[in-house]
This record gives C-alpha cells, sequence and structure tokens, in this order.
C-alpha cells in the first residue's frame, strides 16, 4: 500500500534521501533542506504522528540514534555544537505528521550563538553538497 506520508515513502525508499544511519526499528536522513550542512532528520521507522505517542523504549533508542548523529557531526564535520529540535502538532510548526528529530549542527563560522530558530535559513551550498555530506557522516 502505497503512504502518502514523506517520511515513510523515504524508509520505503520510493523517495530518494541521504541516508547516514539505519538499523531495523530507525532511519537517520540528511534534511533535503538543510539550515546548516549535516542537517540530520532521525525518524522511527514506524509512521507515528508524535513523540509522545511513542512507548518509553521506542523514545530511548530514538534518541541514541540522535547521539549517534550527533558524535558524527562533531567529528567528521567538526560542528562544535548542535541543535535538537522537534516540532510536535501542526500548532507547533510539525509539518510532516510522522516523528522527525531534527539534529542541526552549528559551527563557529555561522554569525549567532543564540538558539535554533536564529540559524540562517536554507544555505543553497549546504543543498548542492548533500551527498558528499551524507558520505562523510555515514554512521556504521
Ligand atoms: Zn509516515
Amino acid at each position: 500500500m502505497e503512504s502518502e506520508c514523506i517520511f515513510c515513502r523515504i524508509v520505503d525508499g520510493e523517495v530518494p534521501s541521504v541516508r547516514v544511519y539505519e538499523d531495523g526499528e530507525h532511519l537517520a536522513f540528511l534534511d533535503a533542506n538543510p539550515r546548516s550542512e549535516g542537517h540530520v532528520l532521525a525518524i522511527p521507522k514506524e509512521h507515528i504522528t508524535t513523540l509522545d505517542e511513542l512507548g518509553d523504549e521506542e523514545i530511548a533508542k530514538l534518541f541514541v540514534v540522535v547521539k549517534r548523529v550527533a558524535e558524527a557531526l562533531k567529528e567528521r564535520m567538526g560542528a562544535e555544537g548542535y541543535n535538537v529540535v522537534s516540532n510536535n502538532g501542526e500548532i507547533a510548526g510539525q509539518v510532516i505528521p510522522h516523528v522527525h528529530i531534527h539534529v542541526v549542527p552549528r559551527y563557529a563560522a555561522q554569525e549567532s550563538r543564540a538558539g535554533f530558530e536564529s540559524v540562517l535559513p536554507v544555505d543553497r551550498k549546504a543543498k548542492s553538497r548533500l551527498e558528499e555530506v551524507g558520505a562523510r557522516l555515514k554512521i556504521q
């Protein structure tokens, strides 16, 4: 059955993505509209709408994936820090109704030291380098 959900279609491979981590229950891939170079989305493969609908064990495992991504961003991309953000519910700005955790690397060259909302909008250069960044970040 074909899903309407873009993230379920990415999980199924119907929609291409640059994958950086995958296991039986999770997928982490580069955001196609990165806020900074190496902006990753970590998701459970199962279609679940918001974080609170995940079981305690599932949420813990999802955040272990977030940690692996953060480690890779620091070690391989030279990120000095990162923002972890998840919008839950339309009123909170959730666009895709499938739980996703943004891991947005922050680099010294970026001017702002403030929160996620201050990160510059879509970086065209970052978008053109998705494949390259994905290969660099690939987590075994
Ligand atoms: Zn889905």
